[in-house]
């Protein structure tokens, strides 16, 4: 079974690789994907060549989503066109198909963005059955923990996800858009002690904690960023460990390890942080002005330093001894970030993740909201409560908060809350809370 050599082999790579062997490794997959796609990508033919070191890096192009989407066909390397394979994204996504495969090989993936900022994604079929493996390898579950009863919440299924039974791990796959009481049938029935599930999903089960026969001993989010207000209420509640992983449309970049600490995936994508100068960023707790990734492992869409909207913040080493470096917060995407004029005319940011601890911390009440910033820089907050009364008074909380928080840093916020029910996403991109319109 190639899965379980792998799954072998990304244990080995985290816990034992030191830097230089980080360093080999990745130049090694590089130069293979610069060779690969050199000879086919026309895009690249003449401004790609093999380095002879990674400090040699910046000599070949950056690239971005806008670049990626203009010259689509000529960049994957295995002639998909993208009017035709556009049209067929949306349509699956549309009527909600989200099985077979893309010309029998491929599964296409649809990141949001605003209107006409759609990105394309291609994931060739032999990585997509490969990546329950990444998942389970680089999730942080301990021995301790078999036999593994997992229920894998997929928002992107396809059949490359057949459930596995062996003896000591069983794997089931079910949709993100499966109905609640559905998939509690399914914890139940199948004894699920790791829940594998975005965070959105999570707080949709939050209320039928106590309709779970087996305790779970953990879950692990993925595809959303998981705040860390959110993180205890989900560990408190369910009363188990959560971790993340720290999936993209662009690539597993990040995985926890068993300290639950975010390492990044350093042997599947070669990831560079700059500041404002495009000077490398190496010390932790610093905010980095860019992130460029390179996919290590997927050649059918090469993405070569590829310019990515998260903005991620470096941790101290971990006390697990891996070197693949330590993630301490993802703050989301640029677009994300909400700008506020204060009186003197300076731009005053505020990141999503503030904002939602904000949000979070203020009631028990809420299961999922929503942020959006006008052109006028006045805000609407749509909230799915979990209570139907009282909603005036959640409402008054809501607007309190968040004003005075607001006030701290001189912002005169203007907000309107709205109530109503928020349902999952239909995308496969992470989901949008915060919406800057403009
Ligand atoms: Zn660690």
């Amino acid at each position: 079974m190639n899965g379980l050599v792998d799954f072998f082999r990304l244990i080995v790579h985290r816990n034992l690789f030191s830097h230089k062997h980080i360093q080999a490794y990745q130049l090694k997959q590089l130069n293979n994907l610069i060779k690969h796609t050199k000879k086919h990508a026309p895009y690249y033919q003449k401004t790609l060549h093999p380095l002879t070191s990674l400090n040699e890096l910046n000599q070949l192009p950056l690239i971005n989503k806008a670049t990626l989407m203009e010259h689509f066909d000529t960049i994957n390397t295995v002639g998909i066109h993208k009017e035709e394979a556009m049209k067929i994204a949306v349509k699956k996504e549309k009527d909600k198909d989200y099985l077979g495969y893309y010309q029998d090989h491929f599964v296409l993936g649809l990141s949001s963005g605003t209107s006409g900022n759609k990105g394309l994604f291609i994931t060739p079929k032999s990585l997509t059955k490969k990546l329950p493996f990444v998942f389970l390898a680089r999730s942080g579950l301990p021995l301790r923990f078999l036999p593994y009863r997992i229920l894998f919440m997929l928002r992107v299924f396809s059949q490359g996800f057949n459930d596995i039974n062996a003896p000591m791990i069983s794997l089931k796959y079910l949709s993100t858009m499966t109905p609640v009481n559905e998939i509690m049938d399914q914890i139940n029935t199948h004894k699920i002690n790791i829940l594998m599930a975005p965070p959105s999903l999570c707080r949709l089960l939050l209320p039928q904690v106590h309709h779970i026969h087996t305790p779970l001993k953990m879950i692990v989010t993925y595809a959303e960023v998981l705040e860390e207000e959110e993180k205890q209420r989900l560990a408190s509640t369910f009363q188990c460990k959560v971790i993340e992983i720290y999936q993209a449309s662009e690539g597993q970049m990040a995985s926890a390890c068993s300290h639950g600490h975010l390492h990044i995936n350093e042997d599947m994508v070669l990831v560079e942080l700059k500041d404002q100068n495009m000077n490398e960023v190496t010390q932790p707790h610093v905010v980095a002005h860019k992130m460029i990734i390179t996919n290590l492992v997927n050649v059918a869409q090469p993405l070569i330093r590829y310019e990515m909207n998260d903005l991620i913040v470096l941790d101290d080493p971990c006390p697990c001894g891996s070197h693949f470096r330590t993630i301490k917060h993802v703050l989301g995407r640029h677009d994300d970030v909400f700008f506020f004029t204060l009186e003197d005319g300076t731009k005053q940011p505020l990141f999503p993740d503030l904002i939602s601890r904000w949000i979070i911390t203020t009631s028990e009440n809420i299961r999922e909201y929503q942020l959006i910033q006008h052109n006028d820089e006045s805000c609407e907050l749509i909230i799915d409560p979990m209570i139907h009364n009282d909603l005036s008074h959640l409402k008054a909380q809501l607007i309190e908060r968040l004003t005075q928080a607001c006030l701290e840093y001189q912002i005169h916020l203007k907000i309107k809350v709205t109530f109503k029910a928020i349902p999952l996403p239909q995308d496969k991109a992470k989901y949008k809370r915060f919406i800057v319109q403009g």
